[in-house]
């Protein structure tokens, strides 16, 4: 019998094509189900390779995962394992244990929904806040840097107790969602336009009155965005140096222009110009934002081999991060750069030529997993259970939503050899990708998710009367009620 062959696509899963990989721990409940061993081994089985490095959260979606002196907000529910605290050095110091495992990377999901205080909450463009904070706040920006600096501590510590061979190798912002939006009949709600965004606008902007041109309807942005009914459609193929003419001629092809009725051309170029002026204006802040974030956190550590990387969808203009991939890889930019981006390889001509980065083997990254979690953590607390977009679930239509958002996240796992061989190239090939690894996401098995759903405490809701909701709607929780809509964005 003549030995089977091997194919060239067969080929590219050995472990020289993909690189190195890192297991991504998105959620502490996570934990909870798998320990670190299994969660390594079953890395090794998806990818064939074992994982070099793990990324810890060192936020949940419904609270801190370690006190934090002077800062009073509550602990996640996840930190307790069986009803019992799980010190968050412990998982270090377990995954630190593990011989496969080398470097240590710390997460942050910046939304911190779980904090109340109004002066740092993002506002759409007609006033109406939400739940989640405003990187643009500088307060917000300090709140996040103490958390993850303590984070950093704790695990530098541990790491020299246990004489441990793992390094920390960096912190991970999680970009996915930092700029949420919603849509009412045809009418866009973007975020955010708090006082800080506003004070910056108005200071960076070329024309003082830039933020007045998204302020009537129709507006610059549903040049490229769209009310859907049950979602925001948008165009993202919006690279940096993209024209007036391509924008408008996207739009005209997506049928986005019709709301535009008798709009000249000429008006629409200008529309147009207005559209790139913001792009470029919240992407300037956001990346300052971060750095800031980031300076704050590793301040006096003494540590420049630690990275700052940034965790985005993997699309040329991510509306919700405000960040165009071209240009966080641009050296012309001007503005500081990260160390690595890691996003989701959507296509195979997306990948960066100057900055490092890995691929993350999940569709829209973190995005559905992230709205999993804050749902769960929405329908356990009794306030966001009443004013957020879920009051007028029942307990039993909450969990068939739950399960749907979960099988939703599930489904858009791209954990398989096959993902892995159709990565862009590794640093150092012929194409001047600048690929170093991928990152392998650890998730609940769909058994463990209807499992966990079926069992969440889930809070009363004093506003379900006959399955309709029985009172005004606040102006705070249409932005989450919209949060959900704004998901199913369209499909890529
Ligand atoms: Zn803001």
């Amino acid at each position: 019998m003549p030995t089977p062959r091997t194919f060239k696509y067969q080929e590219l899963t050995a472990p020289k094509y993909v690189g190195e990989g890192l297991l991504d721990i998105p959620h502490p409940l996570i934990l909870r189900y798998k320990s670190p061993e299994e969660l390594i081994a079953e890395f090794e089985k998806n990818f064939g390779v074992k994982p070099t490095g793990v990324v810890l959260p060192a936020i949940a979606t419904d609270g801190l995962m370690y006190p934090c002196e002077k800062i009073e907000l509550p602990l996640s529910r996840y930190t307790y394992a069986t009803g019992k605290f799980q010190d968050f050095q412990t998982t270090v110091a377990d995954f630190a244990s593990q011989e496969a495992i080398k470097t240590i990377y710390l997460s942050i999901e910046p939304t911190l929904q779980f904090v109340t205080t109004d002066a740092l909450h993002v506002v759409d463009i007609v006033g109406d806040g939400s739940s989640q904070v405003c990187i643009g706040n500088q307060r917000t920006q300090e709140l996040i840097s103490t958390i993850l600096g303590i984070g950093i501590d704790k695990t530098l510590a541990i790491l020299e107790e246990k004489k441990s061979q793992a390094k920390l190798a960096g912190a991970v912002i999680d970009c996915v969602d930092l700029w949420p939006q919603g849509a009412r009949n045809d009418r866009l709600e973007l975020t955010c336009f708090c006082e800080s965004c506003l004070q910056y606008f108005k200071e960076e902007s070329r024309s003082p009155e830039l933020i007045d041109k998204f302020r009537t309807f129709p507006n610059p942005w549903n040049l490229v965005l769209k009310d859907r009914g049950d979602g925001i459609g948008y165009i993202d193929d919006l690279p940096k140096g993209v024209t007036e003419t391509q924008i408008i001629g996207l739009s005209r092809q997506k049928g986005f222009l019709e709301i535009f009725k008798e709009t000249s051309e000429q008006e629409l170029i200008q529309q147009a110009g207005f559209l790139l002026d913001y792009m470029q204006l919240r992407h300037n802040q956001t990346v300052l934002a971060l750095h800031s974030i980031f300076d704050e956190a590793f301040k006096d550590l003494e540590k420049p081999e630690l990275k700052r990387i940034v965790l985005l969808e993997g699309i040329h203009y991510d509306w919700t991060s405000g960040l165009q991939l071209t240009r966080l890889d641009d050296p012309d930019e001007g503005i500081p750069k990260f160390d690595e981006i890691w996003f989701n390889p959507t296509s195979s001509d997306l990948y960066t030529r100057n900055v490092q980065f890995r691929s993350y083997m999940w569709r829209r990254s973190r995005y559905l997993i992230d709205a999993f979690f804050q749902e769960i953590a929405n329908a356990a607390d009794p306030v966001k259970r009443n004013t957020t977009g879920i009051a007028r679930f029942s307990e039993e239509d909450l969990r068939k939503q739950l399960l749907k958002r979960f099988l939703g996240a599930l489904n858009t796992s791209a954990s398989s050899l096959t993902s892995l061989a159709a990565l862009p190239e590794l640093q150092g090939g012929t194409k001047g990708s600048q690929r170093v690894g991928f990152v392998g996401v650890a998730f609940l098995s769909e058994e463990q998710g209807r499992q966990f759903i079926n069992t969440l405490p889930i809070a009363e809701s004093g506003v379900v009367t006959g399955g309709r909701l029985s009172r005004e709607r606040g102006p705070s929780d249409l932005l989450d009620l919209f949060r959900q809509l704004s998901e199913s964005k369209d499909s890529k």
